[in-house]
């Protein structure tokens, strides 16, 4: 044992006061796996009050469709802290994501998932990997505002905030600062959506200036996903909106080898929620053979989080020497085709045993303090707000959906200052001048500005619009206003304008 290692009584006696934290047990393994967990952490003197609420099927089957009893919900406020077990979502429709309703409601912003390998204990087919994926938790098309507004059309509303983009990139940096990473990659597709995924590039290339001692690259997803899949080891953290971060965080844990073995944090100002990636495993459920591993890598994360890095490093090294001494459960596929799997119980008490012991070969686990102290928010100026014009939406299905026949009526049918500037079909410019090779749905965008060249209209003259359409027999499904903001067009120009 090295003579610097923190003993588990030390760790024991450096938190006089225990952190409050709640936790759930959850279906499937996790009790199993919870138990486990609890004792390892136990066992390395992690100082902890813990509360038990209910989540999951059997609070789904009593008729709450949260998959959370309501009381659970002022556990979790008072503690801001929940080491959580996967749970077993019903199959049929009514029953909403637990994760989704928590993340939600408490506003879990940022995701975290450090992706390692344990090369050469674990197979991998990338040894050198050690990536973190930090994923915005909260916005893009995840708000779930969905509609079908055609009988050919639906939409998904996608949305990207000022505040909410400065939460994660913040977050990122900061994390990078806190854990010694020296780089951060944001990934956006900001080439085709310049508005959304461009203020999210815009954010994180600002404030990058105030971590100079951080380095940072912007990639395009597609590019950057491939580069990734090839030679992740190039890559250190990477942050990304909500869509994309969802699929790369998974790619991450696959490539490193550690999709069973892996935890995570979903961080907010005031609550923060820890546990495995996988999910409930129901096939092996009560079999006594499930792998603790993800939830304590999950327990690791909320050590650090409630500001307990001692007990975090001696689990995290004795979790590492147990791998290295080839004591494995049946999921792990190990290096050494004669290494045996051994019970959860026999993993859970290998790692205890070895609290206070380092890896030999694997990197050493440091851990440091990571309070997560809620970033203020940039009070930024606001800017002066222009209407500019107004896109009408039509369900529109006559006269063989020819453009120029509807451009032609719209343009009748429109008030005198109002010009109708174009009208695209699944953002195709289709009139006027549009190509007959064009396929058009019964889906129409139609742009109105001002008579006057980039002049100003009124909301008057936008309802005065909307109820000549009306007269003229138009079906229009919705509105978008075309705003400018200190000057600057805030809207999309369509392709082929
Ligand atoms: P799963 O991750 O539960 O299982 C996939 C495979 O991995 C199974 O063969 C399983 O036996 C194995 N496995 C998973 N964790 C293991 C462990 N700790 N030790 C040993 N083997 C392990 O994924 P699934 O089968 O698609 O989902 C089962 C249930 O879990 C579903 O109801 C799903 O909705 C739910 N789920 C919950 C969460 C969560 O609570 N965070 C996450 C994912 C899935």
């Amino acid at each position: 044992m090295s003579e610097t290692m923190t003993k588990p009584a030390d760790a024991a006696t450096a938190y006089p006061t225990p952190t409050p934290v709640t936790f759930a047990r959850g279906d499937g393994i996790g009790p199993e796996i919870m138990d486990a967990t609890l004792r390892m952490l136990d066992a390395a003197g992690a100082k902890l009050a813990l509360e038990e609420i209910r989540i999951g099927e059997s609070v789904y089957k009593s008729g709450i469709t949260s998959g959370i009893e309501p009381e659970a919900w002022d556990s979790l406020r008072r503690t801001g802290v929940f080491l959580k077990a996967p749970i077993t979502t019903p199959q049929g429709k009514g029953y909403k994501s637990l994760n989704v309703t928590v993340r939600k409601t408490m506003g879990l912003y940022a995701n975290v998932r450090p992706c390692p390998t344990f090369h050469p204990f674990v197979a991998t087919s990338h040894p050198d990997m050690d990536v973190v994926i930090i994923r915005e938790n909260e916005e893009d098309t995840y708000g779930g505002i969905e509609h079908r507004q055609t009988a050919e059309v639906t939409q998904c509303l996608k949305l990207i905030s000022t505040p909410g983009t400065e939460k994660i990139v913040r977050y990122a940096f900061d994390y990078a600062r806190r854990h010694g990473r020296k780089r951060v990659t944001c990934f956006t597709k900001d080439n085709i959506m310049k508005i959304t995924d461009g203020l999210f590039h815009r954010v994180f290339t600002e404030l990058s200036r105030e971590y100079p001692d951080v380095e940072s690259d912007h990639q395009i997803i597609d590019i950057g996903t491939a580069r990734f899949a090839k030679d992740p080891t190039q890559y250190d953290l990477i942050v990304l909106p909500n869509l994309y971060g969802d699929i790369i965080s998974d790619v991450a844990a696959e490539l490193a080898g550690s999709v069973g073995l892996a935890g995570s944090a979903n961080i907010g100002d005031s609550v923060a929620m820890f546990e495995a990636i996988h999910g409930s495993a129901p096939d092996i459920a009560g079999k006594g053979v499930a792998n603790p591993s993800g939830l304590l890598h999950g327990a690791i994360l909320m050590l650090d989080h409630i500001g307990q890095p001692e007990p975090a490093a001696l689990l995290h090294n004795a979790w590492l020497r147990t791998i290295e001494d080839g004591v494995h459960t049946a999921d792990v596929k190990p290096v050494d085709p004669k290494s045996k799997p051994v019970d959860s119980a026999m993993f859970t008490q290998a790692v205890i045993d070895r609290l206070g012991q380092e890896p030999r070969t694997l990197a050493k686990a440091v851990h440091v303090a990571a309070p997560h102290t809620a970033a203020a928010h940039r009070v930024a100026k606001r800017p002066a707000k222009e209407l500019r014009g107004v896109d009408v939406f039509l369900d529109w299905d006559e006269d063989d959906r020819n453009p120029d026949v509807l451009g032609k009526r719209l343009e009748a049918a429109a008030p005198e200052s109002l010009t109708l500037k174009m009208v695209t079909n699944r953002g195709v410019k289709v009139y006027p001048g549009g190509q007959p090779e064009t396929f058009c749905t019964d889906h129409w965008r139609c742009r109105f500005l001002s008579t006057t060249d980039g002049g100003a209209i009124s909301h008057t003259l936008v309802l005065k619009l909307l109820s000549e359409l009306d007269q003229a027999g138009f079906d229009f499904i919705k509105t978008e206003h075309l705003y400018a903001f200190d000057g600057e067009r805030g809207y999309s120009l369509g392709q082929g304008e």
